[in-house]
Parts: structure tokens; C-alpha cells; sequence
């Protein structure tokens, strides 16, 4: 079974965590920019981060035979940080390199008026770029917040069907169907979305349009819950070739609308554990 994982952060994930999604099947992620949990204090952090998501991680997961993109953004939370905002000035030399396959993530934390800004200047540079947008959903008031999400991807002009909006659950998921937007599902060990839950949502909502990844970060989560979800799939009488779709197909016909996305290496095989440098890598 192949997977893509197509929201997962690594920059919070160790050597160990590579090794168990190769193991499980997991040969491509997209890791999205984020909020680090530290707040940033100056744009010069973004940049960094920035260049670590499109140079050091791809390396790092390669080690693991794993294909890695990104996408590059000023994340919600930090929206709201007169330090960090400059950073949207930086963005266009971020979009325009190879490995990055969407702008995100964007979107709402608390809904302010700095966030709706940022999330619109946002979306306008993906429409600039002719990239697709990962838009996160929050975590509070996730139903207003949804609502106010596709209201403003519907006056930003972006094509919905390059949008997928993150983070969806039973309440949040019938809008954003009928939106025409594509519909992400965060699998977590305790809060949000479980593999259960999820595999009722693909029986009432179909396979089409739907993303469904781990998000796994720095806080409680697991890199194998995609699996796991792929599982009760099986059990629950979907076919392999569902599955197969949801897991793989889906995730490359999003990010592959960039026209960046490279799966030669996918590919090319079994994954195999490679991490030799890897392991020195405190030197
Ligand atoms: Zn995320």
C-alpha cells in the first residue's frame, strides 16, 4: 500500500518517526509551514524555517526513501504579530521555488481582522503563483470559523477545487463538499477526527475531493494514523482501489495542479532504510 501523506510536519519528528512511516508504507509527504509553538519575533525565522522545509527536510526524508514537498505561508497565529507580518513580502521568492507545491497555512485562528487580511493577501498570491492553498480551519468555534472561510475563498476569485480546506469534521464537512473546495481530514489520537469516524464520513461523502493526513506535529500525535485509517477502510468493506485513491491518488491530483510535484523517486520501489548520515547527525 502506498501512501501520501499530504499534511505532516517533520520538523518536529524524529529519525524514528521516518523509519516507522517507511515501514508502514508512506513514500511522499507535503509538510506545510506552521506556527513552531515558540512565537517567532522577526521575519529572518520564517526564512530559515523556510529554507530547512525546502533543503534540509527533503534530505532528511530521503534518507527513508520519502519524497518531501512544502508549502510555504504566515500561518494564522502569527498573523496577528506585527513582527512576523513582513515575512509577506518574502513570500513570492518562497513560491516560486520547486519543491514548494501550495501556499499554506493559511486561513483563521481567532478571526480577527489581521488574519482576514493576511489570509486574503494569501490567497491572492496563490491565484499569482497558479498555486493551490491549504487553508487551515480552527480550532475554536470551528463551525463560524468554517463558514467565514469559504465566504472569503468564494471573493478571492481562487478556483475552489484548488483549495482544500483542512481539519474538517461531521459539522464542518457538508459546506465545504457543496463549496466544491477539497475536504482535509487530520486523523489524531484524541482530538479531532478518528479513523472510525473518519471512515463514516467517507461512506456518507464519498472519496472525492477528500485528503486525509496524520498532521502529525510537536504535540500529541502519530505519523501512522494514515495507515491505521487505510485499515479501517479494509475492515469496513472498502475495496483496496479506494483506499489506494484516497490514500495516493487523491493527494497527487491536489498538489499535482502545482505542476511541481516530482514522485520519480516514489517510485521507484520498495522504501528502503538508509539513514547512515543520518545518524551521525549531531556532528
Ligand atoms: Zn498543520
Amino acid at each position: 500500500m502506498r501512501i501520501f501523506d499530504p499534511h505532516i510536519h517533520m520538523t518536529s519528528r524524529t529519525t524514528d518517526d521516518y523509519a516507522r512511516m517507511a515501514a508502514a508504507g508512506v513514500v511522499a509527504v507535503v509538510e506545510p509551514s506552521f506556527w513552531l509553538g515558540q512565537p517567532r519575533t522577526n521575519p529572518g525565522s520564517f526564512t530559515d524555517y523556510f529554507d530547512s522545509l525546502i533543503g534540509w527536510e527533503p534530505y532528511r526524508a530521503a534518507q527513508f526513501g520519502i519524497v518531501h514537498h512544502a508549502t510555504v505561508a504566515l500561518n494564522p497565529k502569527e498573523a496577528n504579530d506585527p513582527r512576523c507580518r513582513p515575512v509577506l513580502d518574502v513570500l513570492p521568492r518562497y513560491l516560486d521555488k520547486d519543491r514548494v507545491v501550495a501556499v499554506g497555512e493559511i486561513g483563521y485562528d481567532s478571526m480577527t481582522p489581521e488574519e482576514d487580511d493576511a489570509f486574503e493577501r494569501q490567497l491572492a498570491l496563490a491565484v499569482e503563483h497558479d498555486l493551490p492553498a491549504l487553508v487551515h480551519t480552527p480550532h475554536r468555534d470551528k463551525a463560524r470559523g468554517t463558514r467565514r472561510t469559504l465566504d472569503l475563498v468564494a471573493a478571492s476569485g481562487i478556483e475552489p477545487g484548488r483549495v482544500v480546506v483542512d481539519h474538517l469534521n461531521e459539522v464542518t464537512v457538508g459546506p465545504v463538499h457543496d463549496s466544491g473546495c477539497w475536504m482535509g481530514f487530520s486523523i489524531y489520537p484524541e482530538t479531532k477526527m478518528s479513523p472510525p469516524r473518519m471512515v463514516e464520513i467517507l461512506r456518507r461523502h464519498g472519496l472525492e475531493r477528500v485528503l486525509i493526513n496524520s498532521a502529525a506535529d510537536w504535540g500529541v500525535s502519530d505519523p501512522l494514523l494514515t495507515l491505521e485509517t487505510a485499515r479501517a477502510m479494509l475492515a469496513a468493506g472498502f475495496e483496496e482501489d479506494d483506499v489506494e485513491r484516497v490514500m495516493w491518488h487523491n493527494p497527487v491530483e491536489f498538489y499535482g495542479q502545482s505542476g511541481r510535484l516530482d514522485l520519480t523517486a516514489a517510485s521507484a520501489g520498495e522504501p528502503t532504510f538508509a539513514g547512515s548520515s543520518i545518524k551521525r547527525g549531531g556532528e
